[in-house]
């Protein structure tokens, strides 16, 4: 009887909120899902995690100390992977978030330098846009990577300031000093001799990561890695 009305209650709750897959829009997922199954095992993996000079660690080359550099999957347009980064950013989809983290986190474990990684830290994101989100997806891609690689994270160890100056309206090199202003190391002392793995949602040029990778490295005697979830192609 409960079990008949538990279903009839989620058959109900599935007409009003429907719930469907981040990624290709069928209904036909587990309660608990974000993605479909089918989805999960389409998505582009780079395995740049397992290859070292790989493209994410290019970019980084010259520009800053970086342990180990990777993305989880290949970014492109009209894909199942905008389709999520769509969904997680502008449509509220926490459970895609988590889950999603959870496979990067399932993929890292293949990684041999895994080992090596003392904490999580998700990228900061800024209180306006944390205000009107609710939530940082950065924050929860981690949550889910914790589950399966039981890393400790730590949510309150960077954060990022509002922007307030255009950053149309300036040089290139002004932009530079503004975006290193903006991240900001609050608790080094948990940080100092630590190995973060730093972790976004996407990389492209790679500056925002730079920019705050260049923060962190100020504290003593600490390792940067990074993971993301997509990796866009550059055209
Ligand atoms: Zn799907």
């Amino acid at each position: 009887m409960v079990k008949s009305l538990q279903l009839l209650f989620n058959a109900f709750g599935q007409l009003i909120f429907p719930h469907t897959c981040s990624a290709c829009g069928s209904d036909m997922l587990h309660a608990d899902a974000g993605v479909c199954s089918s989805c999960l095992h389409q998505l582009p993996l780079t395995g740049y995690h397992k290859q070292s000079g790989n493209a994410v660690e290019k970019i980084f080359w010259g520009r800053i100390a970086m342990q180990q550099a990777a993305a989880c999957c290949f970014f492109t347009k009209k894909s199942r992977v905008q389709s999520i980064m769509h969904q997680v950013k502008y449509k509220h989809r926490r459970d895609t978030a988590v889950q999603i983290g959870e496979f990067m986190g399932h993929q890292l474990l293949s990684a041999s330098w895994l080992p090596e990684i003392d904490l999580l830290l998700p990228m900061p994101l800024h209180k306006k846009r944390l205000q009107q989100r609710g939530y940082n997806q950065a924050a929860l891609l981690c949550e889910g990577m914790q589950t399966v690689l039981k890393i400790p994270l730590l949510t309150t160890a960077i954060s990022r300031r509002n922007e307030t100056i255009s950053q149309t309206s300036q040089q290139r090199s002004d932009r530079w000093e503004n975006m290193q202003k903006v991240f900001e190391v609050s608790e080094p002392e948990k940080l100092t001799g630590k190995h973060v793995l730093l972790v976004d949602d996407v990389v492209t040029t790679g500056a925002t990561l730079e920019a705050m990778g260049e923060q962190l490295l100020r504290t003593p005697e600490l390792k940067l890695s990074i993971y993301c979830f997509a990796y866009t192609l550059p055209h």
